[in-house]
């Protein structure tokens, strides 16, 4: 997969597996990262702040933040945008993904983008992941209706 100039540019500020580095908030988006996980094969995260992103790239199964990017990630409270995952058919959350989540406790969502594009959002729920499993909650369609009702009152 061929990647447009902006986005060789973003591979080349993270060339290897661990790099990490600090964007203008337009230089990344979410679908930036399926396109530079199609091209490499590899897991991307972007994180975004008040007025900067953090980028990292991650091997094909994983990634961690680097402990210097976790540093200024957790003093500016930098939200956990996404990451991508070298998959194009269901996009499956891992154990570690969920873990990652809990630490960020000022927030509540993540998003997972597979190579093709498509996306999945997830909580750090264990019973969110239990039902999923489960089938028990269409996990998607439970969200978008408790955003839009209004709390029963008699
Ligand atoms: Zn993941």
């Amino acid at each position: 997969m061929t990647l447009r100039r902006e986005q060789k540019k973003l591979l080349e500020q993270v060339p290897e597996v661990g790099n990490w580095t600090k964007l203008r908030k337009k230089q990344v988006s979410v679908k930036d990262l399926a396109a530079l996980t199609a091209s490499t094969g590899h897991e991307f995260a972007v994180f975004t702040g008040k007025s900067s992103k953090i980028l990292i790239h991650g091997t094909s199964k994983s990634w961690h933040i680097p402990h210097d990017a976790w540093e200024v990630i957790k003093s500016n409270q930098y939200e956990w945008t996404a990451h991508s995952h070298p998959t194009m058919t269901k996009i499956t959350v891992s154990p570690e993904d969920r873990e990652t989540l809990k630490l960020f406790t000022w927030q509540e969502k993540s998003t997972i983008i597979d190579l093709k594009g498509n996306t999945k959002e997830f909580t750090a729920s264990t019973q969110d992941w239990i039902n999923e499993i489960l089938g028990v909650v269409d996990y998607d369609k439970r969200e978008k209706s408790n955003k839009y009702s209004w709390p029963d009152t008699d």
